[in-house]
């Protein structure tokens, strides 16, 4: 019988899951079927439920419904513990086991995928927002030499660093700032988590900040040269990237804990990828 599964988001059109999902069980061959559902705000729960009720197997859950997941969840995994927050949930009888592959997504990603490895690497992370709470455990997985997360809203930025500080094995000096207390600092790899290329703005990053050979990771994807690239690029930085690779490797994450098997993302990530000019 084919196992269904499906994203629950809202809005929903504009979701890429099922095709990545579907191309993924045509090269593994499984035997999935892999939908969109439109959830109404604040009937997160009653939705899900139906699902399951039909036979539901897992769930991807996107925007706005991510806090939601993590409040139904009955079994958190610690990526989802540590960022408060559910995207993939696994259906087993009563139970609803729930993970949160965005972060290492990202990393794989970064590693693998651009060959770019971490450790070592001084990082710089934009944004404090949800984004930024699922990567901050994956990047400081990597033992970059320091992770620096700064933020409009340093308060923030500071709860994030702490959070980095109390739950990473290793040693890495993890800070919060404001953006004006990034004048006379480089970064090697700056990734903009911040939610400012939705709307086509730029975060207030000094171009400074990009030492040389560094990598520009726009966690946005689809959206070309945003503003946060061009800045990059007008610095003279020639790596850049944007989050599409994020999207395919956190999918694959989902798709392999669901059906026990990994698949490759390179023709997904080409189907999806749109030029960075
Ligand atoms: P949140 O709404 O949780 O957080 C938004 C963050 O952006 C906040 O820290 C906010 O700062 C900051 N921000 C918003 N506008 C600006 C601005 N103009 N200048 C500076 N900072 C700004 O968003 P998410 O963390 O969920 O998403 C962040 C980004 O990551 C989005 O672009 C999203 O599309 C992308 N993403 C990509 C994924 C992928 O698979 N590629 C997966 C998940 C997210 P403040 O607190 O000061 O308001």
């Amino acid at each position: 019988m084919t196992d269904r599964y499906a994203v629950i988001g809202n809005p929903i059109e504009q979701s890429k899951s099922p095709l990545i999902h579907m191309a993924f069980a045509r090269v593994t061959g499984q035997d999935i079927d892999y939908g969109k559902v439109l959830g109404p705000l604040g009937e997160f729960a009653k939705t899900v439920d139906a699902f399951r009720a039909a036979g539901g197997k897992g769930m991807n859950v996107t925007a706005p419904f991510k806090l939601d997941a993590f409040a139904y969840a009955t079994d958190l995994a610690p990526s989802a513990q540590i960022a408060g927050a559910v995207n993939a949930m696994k259906f087993e009888g009563e139970r609803v086991h729930a993970e949160n592959f965005d972060g290492v997504g990202l990393v794989r990603d970064v590693v693998h995928n651009l060959g770019c490895p971490l450790r070592g690497q001084r990082v710089l992370l934009l944004g404090a927002g949800g984004a930024t709470r699922g990567a901050l455990l994956p990047i400081l997985a990597e033992q970059p030499a320091e992770l620096v997360i700064v933020n409009r809203n340093v308060t923030k930025a500071e709860a994030l660093a702490a959070l980095g500080r109390q739950h990473q094995s290793g040693q890495v000096p993890v800070q919060g700032l404001g953006y004006e207390q990034l004048q006379g600092r480089q970064f090697d790899v700056v990734f903009n988590a911040t939610s400012a290329s939705l709307t086509a703005e730029l975060p207030p990053l000094p171009a400074s900040a990009f030492a040389p050979g560094a990598l520009a990771y726009e966690l946005a994807y689809g959206k070309g040269l945003t503003p946060f690239l061009k800045l990059a690029q007008q610095a003279g930085v020639t790596r850049l990237a944007d989050g599409v690779g994020m999207l395919a490797e956190q999918a694959a994450e989902a798709f392999a804990w669901w059906r026990g098997v990994r698949p490759d993302t390179h023709a997904v990530i080409a189907q999806l990828t749109v030029p960075l000019v």
